[in-house]
């Protein structure tokens, strides 16, 4: 006796399974990595996102405007003359510890992206967001002539230019990290403030926004379910400006500067970036935004030399199910019956972005997933090698080098020869967690195998 299966966009489970074999992996929540056939050079798939390079050069100069502004609202910033930017850095005792634990020999040499310890927000959205708001920002004040593109932008912190930005308001939804950073900004500058939050947002993140002065809203539903809702919200409210973490250019850009940026941190370091030192650059991903917007700006920088990979929860695979069945925003990980119930809930996320789907699936080489045990115990590994504490999510990219090691249908592709990974550069981007509680670190640290915390 057969019984009729639901149907997933129109197709019972086992042709799905026939047709894409590793959906079978992604259910049931075994590791997996797909490395993409249908990626293209670097000078053909830079054309997919309909922006270029003085898109991501125009966004980089209204950040150089704005950082008198920023130096005034957040002294701190006067160390790095009001530019929010992250250390690069060698991580030697911590790429030991994962060559043992997944049992590889050399690669190449690993740095760790410091996005972690990015100043106001503490995660790699002090990017998009803040960029989001601060153009959103000018925007209005350019239009009622408070100020001119060649004046100083510290202007905007005096009281009248903040009551003026108080008849606007800014909304946006959020598993957490993209809340803070917006919700920080927008408050400062005198807009009024709403976060719509999705039920896994950590308790901490709600409270440091709502000290900010900043409207906390908390849904029951996931983070689609919060954006939808401050989504409808704001469309009642022309006034309102909502930050569309699914489909914004304006985020994009705002991580994108980070291309431009870390040339000459890798100059500074004496890496060589070239076709016979290929730069790996792992991101973890959850709409997009943040990695696409990252990885669009370095392959507009760095060109084919560098080789970008996503790295998701194994609970939440979006992104790698959108691009590998090329269905994008029109599928989420929950059609498969899939949770999206993750550890790293700045990457809970269940229906991937479509226009970053498309914008940067032939730049990205590949996708891997990670269980939510791996993540705890890679925080562990790295907190014991490197006495450095980051949230679940910021890890994710740590097993990258060892999966291109595991290809070797990948490592044919790119000619990756013993010589050219040994001469190759990872970077592991982190990309958050300098701000985590200090009780919530030691849960996530009593969360991890024994083993790792050695
Ligand atoms: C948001 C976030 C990401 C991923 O960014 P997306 O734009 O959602 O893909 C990764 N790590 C942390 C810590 C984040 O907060």
């Amino acid at each position: 006796m057969t019984r009729q299966a639901p149907a997933i966009h129109g197709r019972p489970l086992d042709a799905w399974l026939a047709t894409h074999p590793l959906i079978g992996d992604l259910i049931a929540g075994r590791e997996t990595a797909w490395f993409n056939p249908g990626i293209a050079p670097a000078a053909t798939g830079l054309a997919d996102a309909g922006l270029t390079m003085s898109d991501v050069e125009d966004a980089s100069a209204r950040l150089t405007r704005f950082a008198p502004l920023l130096v005034r609202f957040f002294p701190d910033l006067a160390a790095t003359a009001g530019i929010i930017e992250s250390d690069l850095v060698d991580v030697p005792a911590f790429a030991e510890a994962l060559r043992r634990r997944y049992g590889y020999a050399s690669g190449g040499r690993l740095l760790l992206k410091k996005d972690s310890h990015l100043p106001v927000s503490g995660s790699i959205k002090a990017r998009g967001g803040i960029y989001e708001v601060l153009m959103r920002a000018e925007t209005l004040a350019l239009g009622a002539g408070l100020i001119a593109v060649v004046d100083d932008y510290a202007a905007l912190g005096e009281d009248s230019a903040r009551a003026f930005f108080r008849d606007y308001s800014v909304a946006v939804g959020s598993t957490g990290n993209l809340g803070l950073s917006i919700g920080i900004m927008s408050a400062k500058i005198g807009f009024r403030t709403t976060v719509h939050m999705s039920a896994d947002a950590r308790q901490w993140k709600k409270d440091r926004l709502r000290a900010s002065g900043v409207t906390v809203v908390e849904h029951t539903g996931d983070y689609g379910a919060a954006v939808a809702q401050g989504r409808a919200e704001a469309e009642a409210d022309p006034s309102c400006h909502f930050v569309d973490d699914e489909h914004s250019k304006d985020l994009f850009l705002g991580y994108a500067v980070a291309g431009l940026r870390l040339k000459p941190q890798l100059a500074a370091l004496g890496v060589p970036v070239d076709a016979q030192h290929p730069l790996f650059v792992h991101l973890p991903c959850g709409v997009g935004g943040g990695p696409g917007g990252v990885a669009f700006g370095l392959k507009l920088v760095f060109g084919d030399a560098v080789r970008c990979l996503f790295a998701e929860p194994t609970p939440s695979p979006c992104m790698l199910l959108g691009v590998y069945t090329g269905l994008h925003d029109e599928i989420s990980v929950q059609d498969f019956g899939i949770s999206n119930a993750t550890v790293a809930d700045g990457l809970a996320v269940g229906r991937p972005s479509g226009f970053v789907g498309r914008a940067v699936q032939r730049l990205v080489d590949g996708y891997l997933t990670v269980t939510d045990q791996e993540l705890l115990d890679l925080l562990a590994l790295l907190k014991a090698s490197e006495d450095l504490m980051l949230e679940p999510s910021a890890v994710a990219g740590a097993p990258g080098p060892s999966r291109i090691v595991a290809d070797a249908a990948y490592r044919a592709r790119l000619n990756l020869d013993r010589d050219r990974l040994d001469a190759a550069t990872h970077i592991i981007w982190a990309t958050g967690g300098s701000m985590v509680p200090p009780e919530e670190a030691r849960k996530y640290l009593r969360g991890a195998g024994e083993a790792a915390s050695r």
